[in-house]
């Protein structure tokens, strides 16, 4: 009762992590004891990150390998279980954004997109969870958007890989809950990362997103950080399949 929310001796994976809001949850779940393993594409930008994190006195290390190929996966998480040790969390960040007309959108983008934000979900999942549920013991967050939710223009392919992650947290539930395994999605509303830099530096685009926000602002990425640690600690044990929206009410609202 006394540790919920603490994450001493325990290990995250989260993937895409060298910068933005992975980087931000690597920081808060080591913050809170937690061993961190940075993944990004590049191994050089992955050790980067985890020197970061070394510096400020955590454990990280770092695993660069592309989410989207099933055989480097596969590699990668089978390395990290047997020389650096058991995955306890997973946390499914890696993320793009490409922005056509949907009549123009080319087919080759599409596929990166899916690839990127959804195929990754499960190839990643699929490893990390064959360990977990050797051991009947795990947490995997899969990090979803407004876009699970809501449609917006120029992002159709974004919006519906967003949406098959939501419905990915839920059918990795409803298989692995019976393991000890829990599967739960976070989905940010708007923060100001890279990702999202063209829309902070578009006056219209702020203003149409303070109106449209009951919080009237852009969200602080380390305001993501308590869902993180909730859903990765003990304190959500029996919080399973449930998608938490972190973002100023902007779901509650017309
Ligand atoms: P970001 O700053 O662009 O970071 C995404 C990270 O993913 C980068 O480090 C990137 O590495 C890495 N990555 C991309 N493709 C990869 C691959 N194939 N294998 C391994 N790593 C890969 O984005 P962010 O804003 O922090 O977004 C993180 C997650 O939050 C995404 O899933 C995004 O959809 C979601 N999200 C963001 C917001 C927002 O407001 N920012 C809102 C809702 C949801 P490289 O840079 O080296 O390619």
């Amino acid at each position: 009762m006394e540790n919920l929310f603490g994450l001493a001796g325990k290990r995250a994976l989260i993937t895409g992590s060298a910068q933005g809001i992975g980087n931000l949850l690597a920081k808060g779940l080591a913050a809170h004891g937690a061993e961190i393993v940075i993944n990004d594409i590049t191994q050089a930008r992955a050790d980067e990150a985890a020197r970061m994190l070394v510096d400020m006195g955590y454990k990280a290390v770092g695993y660069g390998f592309d989410v989207t190929h099933g055989g480097e996966v596969e590699q990668a998480i089978a390395h990290i279980e047997q020389s650096v040790g058991a995955i306890d969390i997973l946390i499914n960040n890696a993320g793009i954004q490409r922005r056509y007309p949907f009549t123009e959108f080319p087919e080759a983008e599409w596929d990166r997109v899916i690839d990127v934000n959804q195929k990754s979900v499960f190839l990643v999942s699929k490893q990390v969870a064959k360990y977990m549920m050797a051991r009947r013991q795990g947490k995997i967050i899969n990090i979803c958007s407004m876009q699970s939710e809501l449609g917006r223009k120029t992002i159709t392919p974004y919006a519906a890989s967003k949406g098959a992650v939501k419905m990915l947290t839920r059918g990795m539930c409803v298989e692995l809950a019976e393991y000890n395994i829990q599967v739960n999605g976070i989905a940010p509303g708007y923060f100001a990362t890279e990702m999202t830099s063209a829309l902070v530096n578009d006056e219209n685009f702020s203003a149409w997103l303070y109106q449209r926000t009951p919080a009237a602002r852009w969200g602080r990425p380390e305001e993501l950080i308590g869902a993180a640690v909730y859903l990765s600690a003990p304190a959500s044990d029996f919080v399973n399949g449930h998608v938490l929206f972190v973002d100023g009410g902007m779901l509650a609202a017309v």
